[in-house]
């Protein structure tokens, strides 16, 4: 494991489970000066407002095959058929010098928490599905069947999150963005967190 004074933080939720806004919302306060967030390399299809370099490296398959065969990433995974990866190169350059938020799904945080003991899992667990559906279909960039995948997904996802040393409920955007400053900012560790995710709400979550 490499010597790193910095702390590595991984944040999950199933899809439209609203993580990405409430990252960028962690980057605009001014603590997260010491803060990098690791930029993945990705072969899906750039979304309507998605940007290279700033929201992932977009690569065809053949670039992203290449760079498994040469071992270039720390962990790799596949997401609604799509490659998504952290490279090492990101992690080398970023981590160094600050602490590090990877935006990951459970295999990505799994595998990360293999190589980096010392990381911080956070997963953002939804209050209902019906209230992740809502917002599926809210942020408009889906289709319908495209929502239904992404809902049944959900349920494998939130079912992972008992690994997780952190499980923040994000009913609430303030609320919830209050929990992840706790987190980052503040260090409250897994111990002292208190926790608004019940056992009896992830198990109605994955039935
Ligand atoms: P999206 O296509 O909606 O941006 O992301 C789909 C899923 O892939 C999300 O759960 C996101 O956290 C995950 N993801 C993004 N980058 C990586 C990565 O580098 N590795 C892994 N394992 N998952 C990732």
């Amino acid at each position: 494991m490499p010597e790193n004074l910095h702390k590595l933080f991984v944040i999950s939720s199933p899809s439209g489970g609203g993580k990405t806004s409430l990252i960028n919302k962690l980057f605009e306060d001014s603590r997260s000066l010491d803060f990098e967030k690791s930029i993945s390399d990705t072969t899906r299809q750039k979304r309507q407002g998605d940007v290279e370099g700033i929201d992932y490296y977009f690569l065809s398959e053949k670039d992203f095959k290449e760079k498994i065969q040469k071992e270039e990433y720390v962990e790799y995974a596949t997401v609604f058929k799509n490659f998504y990866g952290t490279s090492k190169r990101e992690i080398k350059k970023k981590f160094k010098n600050s602490n590090l938020v990877l935006e990951l799904d459970w295999q990505g945080a799994y595998a990360v928490k293999k190589l980096y003991d010392d990381a911080q899992l956070i997963f953002l667990v939804p209050p209902s599905l019906k209230d992740l559906k809502k917002r599926l279909i809210s942020r408009n960039l889906d289709s319908p069947e495209s929502i239904e995948k992404r809902l049944s997904e959900a349920k494998k996802e939130i079912s992972k999150s008992e690994k997780y040393d952190f499980l923040v409920l994000n009913d609430d955007f303030e609320k919830a963005l209050e929990d992840l400053s706790l987190i980052l900012f503040e260090r409250i560790s897994a111990f002292d967190y208190d926790s608004r995710v019940s056992k009896d709400l992830i198990k109605r979550l994955v039935e």
